[in-house]
């Protein structure tokens, strides 16, 4: 599951959890984003903030793991070259899904090589409150020569109302996170002095 994860929510962790039990995942690997290339507009906390926000969240989860591979790699993040790299490194071991919700699967096509992108693994789509999936942009943007059908599953589980912007924008406003992001995650905000 990649993201900017800036910073990472209860809302990306219940998501997480369901899907792996509803598909019954061995493990679900957390990616954060060094540089997203679609989000060079705005200025996000430092890579290694929301790296270490996001392996604070996921450590009471034995399935759950933090990964910096895209925060060793130089350049954009894009996450074909994050595929890739998995594959060769997990070889024939593992089958890989991608967890994404339907806003940012819908810009798929925007994507760096977006068809190898869509071809490279499965992606699983949760509908988040406000975004439906936009299969039939999909298919346009993708052609008849791509089965859309074979790399694309959409997953039904309530998903939580919760997004990193709103809680950003919390801080800032000197609101109340509880509940929204774990324990240990207010905590290293605060300490940082993120989002002020
Ligand atoms: P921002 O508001 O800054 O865009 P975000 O909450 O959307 O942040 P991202 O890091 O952009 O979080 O999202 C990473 C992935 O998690 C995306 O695939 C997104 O669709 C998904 N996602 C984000 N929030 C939720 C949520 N509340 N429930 C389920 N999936 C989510
Ligand atoms: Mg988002």
């Amino acid at each position: 599951m990649g993201g900017t994860f800036d910073p990472i929510h209860i809302g990306h962790l219940a998501m997480a959890e369901n899907v792996r039990e509803q598909i019954g995942l061995d493990e679900v690997l957390f990616i954060p984003a060094a540089q997203p290339p679609h989000k060079r507009d705005r200025r996000l906390a430092p890579a290694q903030d929301r790296m270490r926000m996001t392996e604070l969240a996921v450590a009471d989860n034995p399935y759950f793991q933090a990964s910096a591979i895209e925060l060793e790699r130089e350049g954009p993040s894009y996450s074909l070259l994050t595929i890739r790299q998995l594959q060769l490194v997990y070889g024939n071991r593992a089958e890989f899904y991608f967890l994404i919700g339907s806003d940012a699967i819908n810009e798929l096509p925007s994507w760096y090589h977006a068809r190898e992108v869509v071809t490279s693994c499965c992606f699983i789509t949760m509908v988040r409150e406000g975004t439906a999936l936009d299969l039939s942009s999909l298919r346009d943007a993708f052609g008849d020569d791509v089965s859309l059908d074979e790399h694309i599953r959409v997953i039904h589980t309530p998903l939580l109302e919760i997004s990193s912007t709103d809680i950003r924008r919390r801080v800032h406003e000197g609101r109340s996170l509880r509940y929204l992001v774990p324990r240990v995650v207010a905590d290293y905000i605060y300490e940082k002095g993120l989002y002020k």
